[in-house]
């Protein structure tokens, strides 16, 4: 009988593992995401990707323009909805959208970050650290991130399923790549990934984080205007190229798919951080 039971159990299995629209072209067939920071980037990318996989998309962004005209051009199945991740009634009302426009949410993608507050010109060392940029920083990306993660599960905890994605960075498991401002919100992004992974996996809800290594957005606009760090990002360029996979730096779409392998159903997947680095963290890293 045991040798019947686990017969039963292995037909079960496969039946979940070869779930053929997961493991073929749509991956997302039917189902409803939130994406912060999606106007731009990686999150824009992911959108995307997200809606050529059959999903709908709520587009959440503090940018109101590029928000509109994002949805705009994907259409039917993307809706922008002005959210400042770091307010919880933004947030907890772009999730709401999600069920009156589309009727459910399956994935809260938690993707806005920033990289240092627009006054800050440069990266200072620890002896000058400023809380207030420390603070700045953390508003969008560890309490946007932890309010992401709240509302979502407050939604997901009663259909007891569900997938939460947060976006942390290679400054996740390395010091020395940004700010130590950045630095220390990437490693709580990680933290409130694990410990959020552990709390809701009894209700069937999987957290992970990516953490991408340097991606050519907008986001970078701030190193490039200042001339020490821009040196510094050629540097690595010509140093990235000879240590990772793909010799050139990645592209937001390099972090869509990633998301989008953590989104597919029928995995066990959570409490994970995967890094998409083409190797370079393990490689050895010059300094930003
Ligand atoms: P990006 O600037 O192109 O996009 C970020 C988006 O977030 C923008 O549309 C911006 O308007 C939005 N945003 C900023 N603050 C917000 C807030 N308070 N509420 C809602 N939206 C807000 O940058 P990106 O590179 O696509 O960044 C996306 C994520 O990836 C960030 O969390 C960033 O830290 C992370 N990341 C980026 C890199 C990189 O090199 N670009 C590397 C590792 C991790």
């Amino acid at each position: 009988s045991s040798i019947n039971s686990r017969a039963t159990w292995a037909r079960e299995y496969a039946t979940t593992f070869t779930d053929t629209s997961a493991a073929l072209g749509r991956r997302l067939e039917g189902q409803v995401a939130v994406i912060t920071g999606a106007a731009s980037g990686i999150g824009e990318a992911t959108a995307r990707s997200f809606i050529a996989h059959g999903a709908r998309v709520i587009i959440a962004d503090i940018q109101d323009e590029a928000g509109t005209k994002l949805a705009k051009d994907l259409g039917p199945n993307a809706h922008f909805v002005h959210c400042d991740v770091s307010k919880e009634d933004d947030v907890s009302e772009s999730m709401g959208l999600a069920v009156s426009v589309y009727g459910q949410l399956d994935i809260m993608y938690n993707n806005a970050g920033i990289l240092m507050p627009k006054s800050m010109r440069g990266f200072t060392g620890i002896s000058d650290l400023n809380l207030a940029d420390m603070h700045e920083v953390f508003r969008t990306n560890v309490y946007g991130v932890a309010l992401g993660i709240k509302h979502a599960a407050r939604v997901m905890k009663p259909q007891r399923r569900g997938c939460i994605i947060c976006t942390a960075s290679t400054a996740s498991i390395q010091g020395g790549l940004a700010s130590h401002q950045y630095t220390v919100s990437k490693h709580a992004v990680v933290g409130l990934t694990r410990s959020s992974a552990s709390e809701l996996s009894e209700y069937g809800i999987r957290v992970n984080c990516v953490s991408p290594t340097i991606i050519m957005t907008p986001l970078l606009e701030l190193v490039l205007c200042n001339p020490h760090l821009k040196k510094k990002l050629g540097d690595w360029r010509t140093s990235e190229a000879g240590c990772n996979l793909s010799q050139t730096f990645l592209s937001p779409d390099e972090v869509a798919k990633a998301a989008l392998f953590l989104a597919s159903d029928g995995n066990y997947i959570s409490g994970h951080n995967l890094v998409i680095d083409g190797s370079r963290s393990v490689t050895g890293s010059p300094k930003l």
